[in-house]
C-alpha cells in the first residue's frame, strides 16, 4: 500500500483542524497509521476515526492523537524531553511520541495489546521508545521525573502517582470523567491539561472527548 498521499490528506485535515505545531504534522505525516490496525481496516486508517484494535480497546482518532500531542507540547522550541504514555494500545501514539520526544515510556495493561504493540513497532526500530507491560496507574517511577504524561485512557480522578512524577515545569496531558456532561451524552469526559508550577498545580479543562475507560491492575 503506498499511502503516503492519503497520509499528507489526513495531516492536512489535522491542520485544518488546527493543529499548527510542525513537529506534530511532521510526526503525524511520518507514522504509517496502516501498520497499526487489522488488514481489513488498513483502507479506513487514514479517516479520522476511531478503530477496533481487539480486546475491546481502540485506536484514537488521529485528530486527537495530534491534538494531544501538541497540548503535550506546548510550543516547545526542538524536541519534548522524556515522556509517560499510559495506554499503548496498539502502539500508534507511542510511535508519534517517539518522533517528538527524546525518550517515551509507553505503557499498556492488557498482555495481549502490550505484545501486538511490540510486533506493530518492530519494524519502525525506534531506539528511543520502550515498551512496558504494567499497570499505568502507578506511573513508571523509573522514567521519572517526566516533561510530559499523556494517557489514553479515561479515568474518574487523577492517580497522585502521575503528579508525582511529573518534572516540575512538565505538563500532564489526559482525558477525564467530568460531571455536567450534556445530557443524552453516552460518556461526560473532556480533555484534562495540568500544568506542575512552583506555585502548584494549574488545571484546564477542554472539549469532550471519548475515551476507553482506565483500569487498574493488569490482565
Ligand atoms: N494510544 C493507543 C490508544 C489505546 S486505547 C493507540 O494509539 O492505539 C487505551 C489503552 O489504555 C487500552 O489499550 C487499555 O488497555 C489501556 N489502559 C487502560 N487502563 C490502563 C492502565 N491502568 N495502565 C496501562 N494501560 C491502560
Amino acid at each position: 500500500m503506498d499511502s503516503s498521499a492519503v497520509r499528507s490528506r489526513m495531516v492536512q485535515k489535522i491542520a485544518a483542524q488546527g493543529v499548527s505545531d510542525v513537529e506534530v504534522l511532521q510526526a503525524m505525516g511520518g507514522v504509517e497509521r496502516h501498520r497499526f490496525v487489522d488488514s481489513a481496516l488498513a483502507n479506513q486508517a487514514y479517516e479520522d476515526t476511531s478503530l477496533p484494535i481487539g480486546l475491546g480497546q481502540t485506536i484514537s482518532k488521529p485528530g486527537v492523537v495530534a491534538r494531544m500531542v501538541e497540548l503535550l507540547r506546548n510550543g516547545s522550541a526542538g524536541k519534548l524531553g522524556r515522556v509517560l504514555e499510559i495506554g499503548t494500545g496498539c502502539g500508534y501514539q507511542a510511535a508519534v511520541l517517539s518522533l517528538v520526544a527524546s525518550e517515551v515510556y509507553s505503557i499498556e495493561r492488557l498482555r495481549g495489546l502490550h505484545d501486538k504493540a511490540r510486533d506493530n513497532l518492530r519494524p519502525m526500530r525506534l531506539a528511543n521508545l520502550h515498551l512496558l507491560f504494567g499497570d499505568g496507574m502507578q506511573g513508571y517511577p523509573k522514567g521519572a521525573p517526566y516533561a510530559g504524561i499523556i494517557a489514553a485512557a479515561g479515568g474518574e480522578a487523577l492517580p497522585q502517582t502521575w503528579i508525582d512524577q511529573l518534572a516540575m515545569g512538565g505538563r500532564l496531558v489526559a482525558p477525564m470523567v467530568v460531571a455536567g456532561s450534556a445530557s443524552g451524552s453516552s460518556s461526560n469526559q473532556a480533555l484534562m491539561v495540568l500544568d506542575k508550577t512552583p506555585q502548584g498545580v494549574r488545571q484546564t479543562i477542554l472539549e469532550p472527548v471519548h475515551f476507553v475507560p482506565l483500569k487498574s491492575g493488569v490482565a
